[in-house]
């Protein structure tokens, strides 16, 4: 691969400016601007590479689907979007968001960490390839979406829609990023699931006198006595069966936890607290951080709040709160255990209002597909991966794949510092660059 990787450092400018071209044009898809240009601007650079294109309409934004069908027996698959978030706020920028600007070796603009520089870097990779060895040893598809970043409402459609297009032996996902202090690249293998939902307690028709307290009965406290029996101070979760559906981590698993970084001291520092919870630190800490599911009570309201005092006994007492859900759980799931918690303790008038979800996904950390990956990456970086079995957060990966066993892997051109969706988004064109040969060692060793 010294040929392909001496054939990109020689291309590095005009591979910079394919990427410049692509972020000067905003293709923000909650407010429908330059989403149609941003289209044709990727079929442009797909038809760079021989791409037969395909464009799937959507109530929304369409998915490009390309495909280089180079009759090879494997296959390999890019999921990436060409939409952004909006800019704003505009003051905080240094420089016009869609006016790309390079400064000290970094790439500023929106979208190009999230996600143009790894949907461009793919393209670049593919086509150094073709120019440094003619033929391709893989069959390529390319899965391009508009809608992202307003949450992903067509990829389910695509995935039940078009199976065939879908068939792959692997393919490498949006995100992915580099340690922006350690220089580490970043290899992941999946997401948490959520489960977002409200819990809403009434009691009187309106708010009363505080004295009435007395004889009639305070919703704030009775959705505090709920959620009293939902979790324990040992940070355990109570709902019967929350649990029982959890897969246990495998040895594999407990490996790729272990090469993860994860500094304790500064993160103590910079949040400003004494310790993690059940004091946990090393190995211990990141685990519950990949592989625990958690509840949060993320925001919860009732009677008088504003300044001074005020004597009322509230009609309503409100509470929001997520699920970070791990492999083998569903938020709809979730929903009905949490359902039948409450009426089992006692409160069925508490209504259960859910929001969101999305179902967790995880590559098998055996899948030999994770190895092809991680040998590329050792390919060009000198740095060991971190391995991260799956991200703390969730993304619409199993709106794509959950009905299949295809291994998706997170590799990327960004940072671990780079602003996304954020004023003054960037990244680094050495880690663009080196992002360019990661890929096009995938395609190598796939092949
Ligand atoms: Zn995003």
């Amino acid at each position: 691969m010294e040929r392909l990787h001496q054939y990109v450092n020689s291309k590095a400018d005009e591979y910079i400016e394919w990427l410049i071209e692509t972020c000067n044009q905003p293709s923000v898809s909650a407010q429908n601007r330059g989403m149609s240009e941003m289209k044709d601007l990727v079929k442009f650079f797909l038809r760079k590479i021989n791409a037969e294109i395909e464009e799937i309409e959507t109530d929304g934004y369409p998915i490009i689907y390309g495909e280089i069908n180079s009759g090879k027996p494997k296959t390999l698959t890019f999921y990436n979007h060409y939409d952004v978030q909006p800019e704003d706020p505009l003051h905080e920028w240094t420089s016009d968001p869609f006016k790309t600007d390079i400064r000290e070796g970094q790439i500023f603009a929106r979208g190009v960490a999230d996600n143009k520089g790894n949907l461009i870097s793919r393209i670049c990779a593919v086509h150094a390839y073709q120019q440094v060895y003619k033929e391709l040893p893989v069959n390529l598809k390319f899965i391009f979406e508009g809608e992202e970043e307003v949450g992903s409402p067509h990829l389910k459609y695509f995935a039940t829609n078009f199976p065939e297009k879908l068939q792959t032996d692997g393919i490498i996902w949006e995100g992915g990023a580099r340690g922006a202090i350690d220089k580490r690249p970043h290899v992941s293998l999946g997401v948490k699931g959520i489960c977002y939902v409200e819990l809403i307690c009434k009691g009187a028709n309106y708010d009363l006198h505080s004295s009435e307290a007395a004889v009639i009965e305070n919703p704030a406290w009775r959705l505090i006595w709920a959620l009293n029996t939902i979790k324990n101070e040992q940070e355990e979760i109570l709902i019967k069966g929350f649990y029982d559906d959890v897969t246990p981590l495998t040895q594999k698993d407990k490996q790729f936890i272990q090469t993860m970084d994860f500094n304790e001291q500064e993160t103590k520092d910079m949040y400003g607290i004494n310790s993690f919870v059940k004091n946990v630190s090393g190995y211990e800490l990141k685990e519950r951080l990949t592989a625990a599911p958690t509840c949060t009570i993320c925001g919860i309201d009732s009677g008088y709040t504003a300044e001074g005092s005020k004597t009322v006994l509230p009609s309503i007492a409100m509470v929001k709160l997520d699920f970070r859900l791990v492999p083998n759980q569903t938020p709809e799931r979730t929903v009905q255990l949490l359902r039948q918690h409450l009426d089992s303790n006692g409160f069925e008038d508490i209504e259960i209002k859910q929001s969101h979800g999305l179902t967790p996904f995880n590559t098998d950390t055996e899948h030999p597909f994770i190895n092809v990956v991680l040998k590329s990456v050792d390919n060009v970086y000198k740095e060991p991966p971190v391995i991260l079995r799956n991200l703390a957060g969730s993304s619409p990966m199993s709106k794509l794949l959950n009905e299949t066993s295809i291994p998706a892997v997170q590799i990327g051109v960004a940072n671990t510092h780079s602003n996304y969706h954020a004023p003054n988004e960037n990244i680094f064109i050495d880690d663009y660059i080196q992002g360019i040969k990661v890929t096009a060692n995938v395609i190598n060793n796939l092949g």
